[in-house]
């Protein structure tokens, strides 16, 4: 239950995609709704969620500020939990600044609520002009992961190579998850084999996600989440609106029908495996 309570639904969202089992339950493993377009209706829209069988969801941080609201969201109900950290894209200007906000998160993934340090990792599409600094500061916070004994949420778009170099040299003791994974055969074989986990969105959905079925089977049954990423990455059908934790059923029932298994098993793997890599602190909360 979410505080305050809220007013009385007004929007219709039963979304129920090639399933009537109102006993499935769905974990969106990675949403932002620590976004300011959540700003006018997010308790609402977190009560909301258990009708829909959504009945576990982490907040990611991306940055200082989104990591302190995350943490707030997570501690307003009870089936919700935080990651902490500073995304490629948004690594302060100021040096000094940078490290100072890098001890905060420190102190602030040692809160209950938090189950990971993420998102972070390496963006070379938007930002290609501070690789190094992108480098170090990622090599940073999996220090912390390591000393605080959490697994990572991994960002990475046009940075393969590196990034799988880095998981190389610096292993992360509890190891993590490609958030949105890209759909890049050569990163999802990698990925697997240094023991990650491969988390899908609204992108294999996507028309234009040819090779998603390909991918999607590449991954085990015992390695692989489910998220929305909301609001940004809306899947199909509903692609180009406002991406809320709900529409995770879709992704779901894109896995199952690559797969060839059913939506329910698809809930039920990536509950158990969110589960199982969240486990730190799991434990002591869910
Ligand atoms: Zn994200």
């Amino acid at each position: 239950m979410c505080h305050p309570n809220p007013e009385p639904m007004t929007q219709n969202v039963s979304i129920k995609p090639g399933t009537d089992d109102t006993n499935v339950e769905f974990f969106d493993s990675h949403s932002h709704l620590n976004d300011e377009k959540f700003d006018e209706d997010r308790i609402d829209l977190i009560n909301q969620f258990k009708k829909e069988n959504i009945t576990r969801f982490i907040t990611n941080g991306y940055s200082l500020d989104s990591s302190k609201k995350a943490i707030e969201i997570a501690k307003s109900c009870d089936f919700t939990y935080a990651t902490v950290g500073i995304s490629p894209n948004d690594i302060p200007q100021n040096e000094d600044e940078l490290w100072k906000q890098l001890e905060e998160i420190k102190e602030l993934a040692k809160d209950k609520k938090v189950v990971a340090i993420g998102e972070i990792g390496l963006d070379y599409y938007w930002n290609k002009d501070n690789k190094n600094l992108q480098l170090e500061v990622f090599n940073k916070q999996i220090e912390i992961a390591n000393e605080l004994n959490l697994p990572i949420v991994i960002h990475t778009r046009d940075a393969v190579m590196d990034t799988l170099q880095i998981l190389k040299d610096n292993p992360v003791n509890n190891k993590g998850v490609f958030h949105c994974c890209p759909l890049n055969r050569e990163l999802v074989k990698e990925a697997l084999k240094l023991n990650f986990y491969i988390s899908f969105s609204g992108v294999v959905t996507f028309k234009n996600s040819k090779n998603a079925d390909e991918i999607i089977n590449m991954v085990p049954n015992d390695r692989f989440l489910i998220e929305t990423d909301s609001p940004y990455l809306a899947p199909e059908p509903v692609r180009g609106t406002r991406n809320t934790p709900i529409n995770v059923k879709f992704v779901a029932d894109k896995v199952a029908s690559a797969k060839g298994i059913s939506i329910e098993q698809v809930a039920k793997f990536s509950y158990d495996n969110a589960n199982r890599l969240f486990k730190n602190n799991i434990h002591k909360n869910f």
